[in-house]
């Protein structure tokens, strides 16, 4: 056997289109909510690969639900359905208010099929100017063009224009800016309904009800970005919910396959009618390998004991975050549902969030960012008790530092 190229961070300089910029260490393994480095240093995850890793690492069901399928059937092209996937379709409708659903691979791909459903829907309908789309100031929707031009930071959109066009931004939670600009030309209102790139911002309830209230009154498609908060983030399967406020569509991803590259577009059956046969469509969107993952992740989350224990998980991290928070006070907020938890840091720490998870990983502890001023957390949705602790007390060491 020829030996493996040996590798290293620097080998990621070297040989990498360089969008990311990733920690100095390389991880190679991971149990639960702990992995290890190249150099066998332990760290807990409060990652969870950003809200991916709902089951931690290597969960030993959805392992199992891998490897039966990878010796089974793994692809077929969109001209042959599969099992996997016709089930996987069943769990996600009977869950939610959705008739049908599109899979895909990603939350960018999801949502580009409900902003092209929405246009479309509309033409259909033989009017040909109803295509404005409305979305929010600092959302995020993914990386396509379509998507990162409906995400509300232009920083992520302006060197790639000239940008598909129609798309108008209003402040979130702001319903009275949404009612200005949401009209009869108006094909589709796109929100998250926490916004967790932009800063973990909680949708207003009277803001949502809003939104539903106008896509009524205009017949606009209400497209719910659920790719960050869906999959039991938040407490709830969806988080839609949470809200009592139903849309049109809505979008799901990262934790749906638990790192398992899938997405889907869940939507009601007279939406559905809109893309017929050949309008829309991606080669491996829905394969049997990954729905097979996601069908074994949805029956663990989709249950009472990990809904309810996101709730106890959610007070573990408020209790031990406000502990630090009351001895080294560099937050002004702890705000987030279930395990979408964001700290915003206060004046004398604005900017320093990335610098507190660097300091974190050196303490063993993986944490996100949500933009410069707040710090993520994301974590399994099982994560154990001793591990949240074991956690907060590595990351207490590194807000220790930051404030010495
Ligand atoms: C991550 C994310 C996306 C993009 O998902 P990708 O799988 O990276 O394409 C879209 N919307 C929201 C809310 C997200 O958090």
């Amino acid at each position: 056997m020829e030996q493996p190229i040996a590798v290293t961070r620097q080998s990621f300089d070297d040989w990498m289109v360089p969008v990311y910029a990733p920690a100095d260490f390389i991880l190679v393994r991971g149990e639960g909510s702990q992995v290890w480095d190249q150099q066998g240093k332990s760290y807990i995850d409060f990652a969870g690969g950003i809200a991916v890793n709902a089951l931690g690492h290597a969960h030993p069901v959805v392992t199992a639900a891998l490897v039966e399928q990878a010796g089974k059937l793994w692809h077929l092209g969109n001209g042959y359905t599969n099992e996997p996937v016709l089930r996987l379709a069943k769990q996600l409708i009977d869950a939610t208010f959705a008739d049908k659903v599109f899979f895909c691979n990603s939350g960018a791909e999801a949502n580009e099929a409900a902003l092209k459903l929405a246009r479309k829907r509309a033409l259909d309908q033989g009017n040909s100017s109803k295509n404005q789309i409305v979305a929010f100031n600092n959302a995020f929707h993914g990386r396509t063009l379509f998507t990162v031009s409906a995400g509300g930071q232009p920083k992520y959109s302006k060197d790639f224009a000239p940008l598909p066009g129609g798309i108008t931004h209003t402040p979130f939670n702001d319903l009275a800016a949404a009612a200005e600009v949401i009209n009869d030309h108006t094909c589709a209102v796109i929100v998250e309904p926490i916004q967790g790139e932009g800063g973990v911002l909680p949708a207003d309830p009277a803001f949502l009800q809003g939104l539903r209230e106008l896509c009524d009154r205009h017949d606009a498609v209400l497209i719910f970005d659920e790719v960050q908060t869906g999959m039991g983030r938040t407490g709830e399967l969806y988080a839609y919910t949470h809200y009592g406020v139903v849309p049109d569509v809505l979008t799901t991803a990262k934790a749906l396959g638990c790192g398992f590259p899938i997405g889907a577009m869940l939507t009601t059956d007279e939406l559905a009618k809109t893309l017929g046969v050949g309008t829309h469509g991606t080669t491996y969107g829905g394969n049997p390998l990954a729905t097979a993952v996601a069908g074994a992740v949805f029956s663990i989350i989709n249950t009472p004991e990990v809904l309810e224990g996101v709730k106890q998980r959610h007070q573990w991290f408020l209790d031990g975050l406000n502990k630090i928070n009351q001895q080294y006070p560099i937050f002004s907020e702890i705000r987030g549902g279930g395990l979408l938890i964001g700290c915003q840091l206060t004046q004398d720490y604005a900017g320093k969030a990335k610098q507190i998870t660097q300091l974190a990983n050196e303490e063993g502890v993986i944490a996100l960012i949500a933009g410069p001023d707040v710090v993520r957390f994301t974590p399994s949705l099982i994560i154990p008790e001793q591990d949240v602790k074991e956690g907060l007390a590595r990351f207490a060491r590194a807000v220790a530092r930051i404030c010495s």
